[in-house]
């Protein structure tokens, strides 16, 4: 080839490079709309659309996050979309659907001139396939990476599947608020019907729910939608008098088909699913099935998650709750949280957050098992554990009278009262925990230090006392501190398990644990604070605590047999405080109802009068007959003696403050005695003041529907010198009445003729 050849080439290579620019150009342009179109869909962002499916311990469903695939029509198949929620989702949500390429140019530059506008970003413009795109995404993030992503797998949805199908999906996906994901779901939840049968009205308010779902939650303010519901009728073609007819429907919902069972439990169970030990996440290889049978050609992967609950003792506690609630209204609680748990396994047997999930003015979706509040007196029996651990005992004397204590800051000293203001002088940690004194329990803690107590509450489970032993002082064992309803629970089954955590460690010794399971399920210890009868006694053993916190916020009552452990907190989220409350009216009878139904599911009868105790008395321990007044060894002048477990290796201390017809009180003791004695000194020689002391005048009682009528009495109870004689409303009848519905008039005749009476109601 000669040079001017060359040369010739070269002159003629210009035009000939923009032919070559221009093909790469197109080329790359090409490839460019064909990844955009025909790239690939991410196989794993299809199967993540699961349809998850949460079942008690029995196999019983929960909860079902999209029908079942189709097969009971929860889903709509593209060859049959209702014309009416078509057009309504079309007129609300993307009205050149059927005419864009998956984005909308026109949409999209209308949106950056709003947002330019308003400087922020206000509008999306995003078209139905785009909110496809971004439901398979799962993304909540609204910044220009997601927004990217969103529109790339809009358009290879849209090469992909028909204008149908994508509509489709939207209607199979679309969140419509209460946890409802599609709109035939969400026409059977809210108006009890298919979605072919929906009004124009009712398909235009369903249009309207997927943009904001929670917002304009028409279980919570149906007025909420209706402006944009009222647009999107306005958009919708129809004729003159259909249109007059839409405008003014009045929508009725039907709350009643919403799934209400567990759903805090729910909700904990898809949050927390590979939560170790507390339940299994079982993915069901055979179920798999398509969202909306072939037309959304996606396929859902079915999990099935398996819990712990029992669905027939959730309805239990379900339906006492709701059979208590007038008289919780009365006391000002609008709230209800109730778990029971299982010993043996530590699994949640039954949860119930709020009871009433789906009530709004007072917080109904917070799970109260889970929020922290001051548990009043239910944190002593940790107090009382930890002085076992030390070398205390049951007949341990504790000083229940005025006392100062110093504190953290210099100068500042703690007074503790008891709940009535009265103080009973010596009482031994048997009578002091069971009646649930404060001096004592401080006097306690005094003792042992604010920093061990903070330890062992730790150990126990209580991870929210992240604060000082100095911060929380001897406050702490008048549960001052805020703790969960599920960490008491928890802790408490600790004692039933003779000392085992629920994760297996052994928390304090068998030997502890008896002694706190012993005293609180001990009827007796606890009358002459609560009396005896009420919630709080059952038919067979049941170890049970009540706390009150501080200015009446909070009312518990948690408790435990050797199968199951009971916790139940009334309250307000908004800390307003309840009327006229205590331990033995909020939560106890509640408590109770629940106690009863947990056992009966668990046994499948009512062990009634099986006295075997919760927790065996461990072999080092043996019942000892000591002295009532200062827990020592009686002498021959100790006027009362009780049996009480005593180590069997302890040294006999014998009693030295009885003396022949006198006392000789320690010196702490003496200034109270000085006080309280004289007038017991008098009443000793004279006659006793005669006087009923059970029932207390105007004492309230509740006849349990769930126990048998013949367990169901009242013991009546005389302070008397000589025999006494009954009568209820003027019938006689014996020391155990049986309790019957009304007001009563209970009344004792002593030997000298002498009479009293009290008061009662029950319900
Ligand atoms: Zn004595």
């Amino acid at each position: 080839m000669s040079r001017g050849h060359m040369w010739a080439g070269l002159l003629v290579r210009p035009p000939r490079l923009k032919v070559w620019a221009t093909l790469i150009v197109v080329a790359i342009a090409i490839v460019l709309i064909a990844w955009l179109r025909l790239g690939p869909i991410d196989p794993v962002l299809l199967q993540r659309t699961q349809s998850i499916t949460v079942l008690d311990r029995h196999g019983e469903v929960l909860y079902e996050s999209l029908g079942s695939g189709g097969t009971r029509g929860e889903s709509l198949d593209a060859s049959a979309l209702p014309p009416r929620v078509v057009e309504a989702t079309l007129v609300a949500e993307d009205r050149r659907f059927f005419r864009h390429p998956g984005i909308d140019p026109i949409a999209v530059g209308r949106a950056v001139a709003h947002n330019i506008r308003a400087l922020r970003v206000v509008e999306g413009g995003s078209t139905i396939t785009q909110q496809v795109a971004k439901l398979l995404l799962r993304s909540d993030n609204r910044g220009l990476p997601q927004k990217m992503k969103e529109a790339v797998l809009a358009l290879r949805l849209e090469h992909r599947y028909g204008k149908r199908e994508i509509l489709a999906m939207y209607l199979n996906l679309a969140p419509y608020g209460n946890r409802i994901e599609g709109v035939a779901r969400a026409s059977r939840a809210y108006f009890g019907c298919a979605p072919q049968a929906l009004t124009p009205a009712q398909a235009a308010f369903l249009a309207s729910l997927p943009q904001r779902p929670s917002a304009f939650n028409p279980l919570r303010d149906p007025e909420r939608a209706r402006p944009r519901q009222q647009h999107i009728l306005a958009g919708m073609v129809m004729s003159a008098e259909e249109r007059a007819q839409a405008k003014s429907e009045r929508l009725r919902f039907s709350p009643t088909s919403q799934p209400v069972l567990a759903m805090h439990w729910v909700e904990r169970a898809l949050k927390t699913r590979d939560e170790r030990g507390e339940m299994s996440d079982e993915p069901t290889g055979g179920r798999s099935s398509l969202i909306a049978h072939r037309s959304s050609l996606v396929p859902a992967k079915s999990v099935t998650l398996r819990t712990t609950l029992d669905a027939a003792l959730q309805r239990d506690v379900t339906g006492i709750i709701a059979a208590q609630r007038d008289t919780l209204l009365r006391h000002g609680a609008h709230s209800t949280a109730v778990v029971v748990l299982h010993n043996a396994t530590g699994e949640w047997l039954a949860w119930e957050g709020s009871g009433d999930y789906f009530g709004t003015r007072f917080g109904g979706a917070i799970d109260g098992v889970t929020t922290a509040r001051q548990p009043g007196s239910t944190l002593k029996p940790f107090t009382y554990a930890l002085a076992f651990e030390s070398g205390e005992s049951p007949a341990t004397i504790l000083p229940d009278i005025p006392s100062h204590f110093p504190t953290a800051e210099e100068g500042v000293v703690y007074t503790p009262r008891n709940y009535d203001n009265r103080y009973r002088g010596p009482l031994r940690v048997r009578a002091a925990l069971a009646g649930s004194q404060n001096v004592p329990a401080v006097a306690m803690l005094a003792k042992l230090g604010p920093e061990s107590l903070l330890r062992l509450l730790r150990n126990s489970g209580f991870a929210g006392l992240e604060k000082t032993a100095d911060y929380y002082g001897l406050g702490l064992t008048l549960g001052d501190a805020e703790v969960t309803l599920e960490q008491l629970v928890r802790a408490y089954a600790t004692f039933a398990r003779g000392g085992k955590t629920v994760d297996g460690r052994q928390l304090v010794s068998q030997r502890t644990a008896f002694w706190i399971t012993d005293i609180l399920s001990d009827d007796a210890a606890r009358e002459y604070a609560f009396g005896t009868g009420g919630a709080l006694d059952f038919p067979f053993p049941v170890a049970v605590k009540t706390g009150t916190s501080q200015a009446y916020h909070d009312n518990w009552t948690v408790g435990y047999t050797r199968d199951v452990t009971v916790g139940v907190w009334v309250g307000n989220f908004d800390r307003t405080p309840l009327r006229g409350s205590s331990g033995v009216t909020g939560a106890a009878p509640i408590f109770h109802s629940v106690m009863l139904a947990a056992i009966q599911r668990s046994r499948g009868t009512l062990p009634i009068g099986d006295t075997t105790p919760i927790v065996a008395a461990p072999e080092d321990v043996e019942a000892i007959d000591i002295c009532a007044l200062s827990g020592a060894r009686p002498s021959t002048y100790c006027p009362a003696v009780q049996k009480e477990w005593l180590p069997s290796t302890d040294p006999a201390r014998f009693c030295t403050w009885h003396h022949d017809g006198s006392i000789d009180w320690p010196a702490e003791y003496r200034s109270w005695a000085r006080a309280e004695m004289p007038a017991s000194r008098v009443a000793a020689k004279t006659p006793e003041a005669f006087r009923i002391t059970n029932p207390p005048n105007g004492a309230t009682y509740l006849i349990d529907p769930t126990l048998r009528t013949e367990y169901q009495t009242l013991r009546l109870r005389a302070a008397a010198a000589s025999r006494v004689t009954w009568q209820v409303n003027g019938r006689r009848v014996g020391e155990e009445w049986a309790l019957k519905p009304g007001r009563h008039v209970v009344a004792a005749i002593d030997g000298n003729g002498r009479r009293d009476e009290v008061k009662i109601f029950v319900k």
